[in-house]
């Protein structure tokens, strides 16, 4: 049988495997860390459970997929449920929105307490849809690096409906053009930071992300996100492949232009085996660092290695010892002014004062992730991406101000309320995952043109090399990271 070495056992990792162990060949998975997942991971604290990344769902038949083409039944590894309601929102003018997944009771939500009209917001996710429907087939889910791709149905239905598409806009010059009401405004423009932009920069086009959220919906894995990690895991496990824990790579082989093996580090001081055998090679580490750490001899393509990454995240992980009755799953509070709050992260480099704080509540839907009557906080916000920035500095003042805005608007002294807390900046992210600059999705998509500087899905220089993941085509978060092991994996023939 034909063998595959992927470095790297992230969401997009795993799931090459599991499409290329369908497909027949040999799988072998090196990850650095003691434990799957890479970003998304999961770890204890003193009785409390929090999921480590990624906290929101979506498009879940991304995962499923891979568990049918293993002909399984998805149920019996994972089980997840649509949330009803996906964001509490809160201003701090006293306005809070709930923001429920069945978009005419989100309307009529944001109807009643903004007056901005509910047909106005109808119509705002009618045309998300189309927008995702006229792109996805064309961005998302095939090589931009094909000719095919530019000369199919797709491709011209596109071209057809490029004016409809927003791409020379941005997306708030779209959201104010759509609504009158500034809280609906920031609330929409929120969107931008799933794939870490800014919303007064990015195209208009990222109008397509409510759709995934309002028209096809949230999830929650009854296990936690973690479980989306682990039942994978063990999918692959199922289907034979090898996963080598605590085995951090540090060279691609390549021998005349094609990629033939791995070289681990040193095992306990003695000088690394050299992995030669293997027929493929798949890099699931980001894309800057698989070029400057593993092929020092490979041209490295630079001006797309120098995009601008996309931003970071600060979280303080806190054991909260009481129960919040108005807090969801998914809690926002906006800052007061955003544009500021943007300027300071893709202009100045550094945290707003009055930051948009994130709150992920797990324990809400699965009250065993905290003791009894209490809470697991996942308090994120917002930061740039590691620039060699003060950062103990930057994350005393940050939480200080965090606490203060939301002991206000809480109405309680949260920080009599911190039991145990642990703290992730863009410094650990990037030591954790490799994540270059500790970015979170990529480059980020503050120009029209980003989609086509992200670096495809297979070498143009190294035969039998390949890229999955989130700094990769066609972009970060799990939904796109799982679309590029679909991309790679489609593109691995027999090899040469
Ligand atoms: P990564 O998760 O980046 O993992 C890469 C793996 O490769 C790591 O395990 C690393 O140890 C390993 N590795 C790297 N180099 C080597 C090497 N040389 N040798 C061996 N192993 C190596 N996405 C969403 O969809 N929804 C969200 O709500 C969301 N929120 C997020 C919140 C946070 C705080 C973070 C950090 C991310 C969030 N994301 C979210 C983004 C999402 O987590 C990522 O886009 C996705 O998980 C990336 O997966 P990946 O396959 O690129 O691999």
């Amino acid at each position: 049988r034909k063998t595959v070495a992927i470095i790297g056992s992230g969401i997009a990792g795993i799931a090459t495997a599991i499409r290329l162990a369908a497909k027949g060949f040999r799988v072998t998975i090196f990850e650095a860390n003691s434990s799957p997942g890479g970003k998304l991971s999961e770890f204890e604290l003193e009785g409390y459970r929090f999921d480590a990344g990624p906290s929101l769902f979506t498009m879940p038949h991304f995962v499923e997929e891979l568990f049918l083409i293993a002909g399984k039944n998805p149920a019996d590894y994972i089980a997840y449920g649509k949330l009803p309601v996906i964001c509490e929102y809160f201003y701090e003018d006293g306005t809070h929105i709930r923001a429920y997944s069945d978009p005419e009771k989100f309307a009529e939500e944001i109807e009643q307490k903004t007056g901005q009209s509910k047909k106005s917001v109808l119509s705002y996710l009618k045309q998300s849809a189309f927008k995702y429907e006229v792109t996805a087939n064309l961005f998302l889910k095939r090589s931009l690096h094909k000719l095919s791709t530019w000369l199919n149905l797709d491709a011209i239905r596109g071209y057809w409906n490029l004016p409809k598409l927003d791409v020379f806009q941005t997306l708030n010059e779209v959201n104010e053009r759509h609504f009158q009401d500034p809280r609906v405004v920031q609330l929409f423009n929120r969107y931008a930071t799933y794939n870490g932009s800014n919303p007064y920069e990015t195209p208009g086009i990222m109008h397509i992300i409510p759709h995934l959220e309002y028209n096809v919906g949230a999830f929650f894995p009854a296990k936690g996100m973690y479980n989306i990690t682990q039942s994978l895991v063990r999918l692959a496990e199922d289907m034979g492949v090898l996963f080598c824990y605590n085995t951090r790579i540090n060279e691609i082989v390549v021998l005349n232009n094609k990629a033939v093996g791995v070289r681990p580090n040193k095992i306990d001081g003695r000088p690394a085996p050299t992995y030669e055998s293997f027929d493929v090679v798949v890099s699931n580490m980001d894309i800057v660092n698989t070029y400057r750490k593993l092929l020092p001899h490979v041209a490295a393509p630079t001006r797309i290695l120098e995009q601008p990454k996309s931003s970071s995240a600060l979280i303080f992980y806190w054991g909260i010892t009481r129960s919040f009755f108005e807090l969801d799953l998914h809690n926002i509070f906006f800052s007061k002014d955003y544009q500021h709050e943007f300027d300071c992260l893709f202009h100045k480099q550094t945290i707003s004062n009055d930051p948009t704080i994130y709150i992920n509540i797990t324990s809400k839907y699965k009250p065993d992730d905290a003791p009894s009557g209490c809470e697991n906080w996942f308090t994120m916000i917002n930061v740039p991406n590691n620039s060699g920035q003060d950062w103990d500095g930057l994350i005393d003042e940050a939480r200080r101000n965090i606490i203060l805005k939301l002991s206000r608007i809480l109405k309680t002294d949260i920080s009599k309320l911190i039991a145990c807390e642990y703290i992730q900046d863009p410094r650990t992210i990037e030591a954790r995952t490799s994540s270059s600059q500790g970015a979170l999705y990529g480059i980020s998509s503050n120009n029209r043109y980003a989609a086509f500087l992200r670096h495809d899905n297979k070498s143009s220089k190294v035969k039998n090399l390949y890229f999955v993941g989130g700094s990769v085509h066609p972009g970060g978060g799990i939904p796109l990271s799982l679309l590029s092991a679909k991309i790679a994996a489609g593109m691995v023939k027999e090899p040469i």
